[in-house]
């Protein structure tokens, strides 16, 4: 008999909880010829009441577990902790708010099972419900990734998969703190069958992801899976430096042949702006990187644990 292990990062999801449970305890019934099951959820230093909602969940079904934060670490990190306590020998990554329609799972086991896949991932093909402007944003990013970085990433990827153990031990040993996990789950390898499927609402609550957030996750993405600006800005450099050299030569022959007519007041102006403009761009991608290597050298946890199923 297989155990599936159903990971599920938790912020702020007292009014999606119910239903998500109803339905994922609706599959594990659907399927428990094949599969016994564990839920885990990873409360994500929520500051509504997800934490006594898990804890009753928890006395009324003992495959119930849960894993509670001291603070809110992130989705990235929940993933992890999540990850880490999976005793079952397929995992389930999934979100609270039934984004990610759990009528899937039977069919990311048979994947598994029977067609020897080692990872069955999800894809959103529509971005319905979705600001148009988000969508435009998304797809660019997705052109961008995957030019500057070796880790290919698929368009519309999604966090929703099955995994069997091998893959999840791969991700755990992927233990930096700036983790971007469409990066890291491609990174690891491993044949992957993807099921495309259409966008849904959410079924309760709303998305703690603001447009700001989420560009800024684009750029951690980026820095994280690709050192191509680091590059870019070398060569940037060069080019600028032998910009300014013709443009000197041709400036100091100028003035031997024809004398000086003008003063080159507006010309040097132009010339240090940009040239100090691209300078401080450089350093700024020189930044991103040692900052984030600050951050990694440091060795911090990814998370912090305050409570599990095990203390009630
Ligand atoms: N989430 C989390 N920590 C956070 C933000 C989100 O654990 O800091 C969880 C959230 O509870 C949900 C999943 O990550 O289960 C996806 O979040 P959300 O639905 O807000 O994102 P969206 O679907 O809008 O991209
Ligand atoms: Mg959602």
């Amino acid at each position: 008999m297989d155990k599936i292990s159903i990971v599920v990062p938790c912020y702020n999801e007292e009014l999606s909880l119910p239903y998500f449970y109803d339905e994922i305890v609706r599959v594990a019934e659907e399927m428990k010829n094949e599969a016994n099951f564990e839920f885990i959820f990873v409360n994500d230093g929520s500051l509504d009441k997800t934490v006594e909602v898990l804890r009753d969940l928890r006395k009324k079904d003992s495959r119930v577990r849960y894993i509670s934060f001291s603070r809110n670490f992130g989705k990235e990190a929940a993933m992890y902790a999540g990850f880490k306590a999976v005793t079952g020998n397929l995992s389930v990554v999934m979100d609270a708010d039934l984004q990610h329609p759990p009528k899937f799972i039977p069919e990311m086991y048979k994947g598994i099972k029977e067609e020897g896949y080692d990872c069955v991932a999800t894809r959103r093909v529509k971005r319905l419900g979705e600001p148009k402007i988000r969508s435009f944003f998304a797809m660019r990013f997705y052109g961008i990734i995957n030019k500057l970085s070796d880790t290919n990433i698929v368009p519309g990827a999604c966090d929703y998969r099955m995994m069997t153990r091998k893959m999840v031990d791969a991700v755990l040993d992927m233990s930096e703190v700036n983790r971007f996990s469409k990066g890291i789950f491609s990174w690891v390898g491993f044949n992957t069958k993807w099921i495309p499927f259409e966008n849904v609402a959410r079924v309760a609550g709303e998305t703690k992801w603001s447009f700001k957030k989420l560009f800024a996750y684009s750029l951690d993405g980026i820095t994280a899976f690709s050192t191509a600006p680091l590059q870019a800005s070398s060569f940037i450099g060069i080019l600028f430096c032998v910009i300014a050299f013709i443009f000197g030569l041709v400036t100091f022959i100028k003035t031997l042949v024809f004398g000086e007519p003008v003063a080159g007041f507006p010309t040097l102006m132009c010339a240090m702006l940009l040239i100090g403009g691209i300078q401080l761009l450089m350093i700024g991608i020189l930044g991103q990187y040692i900052s984030k290597m600050y951050v990694e050298t440091k060795k911090r946890p990814i998370y912090i644990v305050k409570e599990t199923e095990e203390d009630i």
